[in-house]
């Protein structure tokens, strides 16, 4: 995968113009377009030590974002990663490690990959910190979309677990899209209840 990765010109993934070596899968022009969110931190309940949303879950971060999840266009990872990246000034300095939130294992098979893991990879090797492990999804949540608030609460009691305590003092969970929060406050919840001393949430966008 590295050696395709160096062997492989880097084409932009929106809009496919070859982009310069330091550039990771995401043209200057098409950067500057999409439609980041200004201030980026967004309004997500209590437990959150910062919250951020860097776009608003439109044209064309909204089909990158499907692209990826479901039709595999693995392409856009890179691009919408480095998007994530540009919020480490802005977040806490004492943050020590990413958690990706988890899909349950079946939907994971199905996709073949878990996109949140996509994105935290690149974004905890930018950072220099490590990917927290032990933390699963353990109840197969039906699709959110479409559900209340309400609803979406009770849909995702329970539905992840830490295998062991949690040693990391300010875990950044990361997501693609934010739409009530729900999932990012139960997964929050379950890390602070396991040792964590703070959580703190990142995502590509902000579908509210
Ligand atoms: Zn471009």
């Amino acid at each position: 995968m590295v050696l395709l990765d160096f062997l492989a010109p880097r084409s932009c993934a929106f809009c496919g113009v070859f982009s310069t070596a330091d550039e990771r899968g995401l043209c200057v022009n098409c950067f500057d377009d999409l439609p980041w969110r200004v201030p980026a931190a967004s309004p997500t309940p209590g437990i959150f030590e910062c919250s951020m949303a860097m776009m608003d879950y439109e044209f064309p971060v909204d089909v990158a974002i499907k692209a990826l999840k479901f039709k595999r266009r693995l392409y856009y990872a890179p691009a919408l990663a480095e998007v994530l990246c540009t919020a480490r000034r802005s977040l806490p300095a004492d943050i020590d490690s990413v958690l990706p939130v988890p899909l349950h294992w079946r939907r994971k098979m199905v996709r073949g990959f878990n996109q949140a893991t996509e994105l935290a990879v690149p974004v905890a090797r930018s950072f220099g910190i490590e990917i927290l492990r032990g933390v699963k999804r353990c109840k197969a949540t039906p699709s959110q979309s479409g559900l209340g608030a309400t609803e979406r609460r009770r849909n995702l009691r329970q539905a992840f677990s830490a295998r062991h305590r949690v040693f990391s003092k300010h875990v950044l969970i990361i997501d693609d899209v934010i739409t009530t929060g729900a999932t990012l406050t139960e997964l929050g919840k379950v890390l602070l209840s396991n040792g964590a001393q703070k959580v703190s949430a990142l995502t590509v966008a902000s579908a509210r």
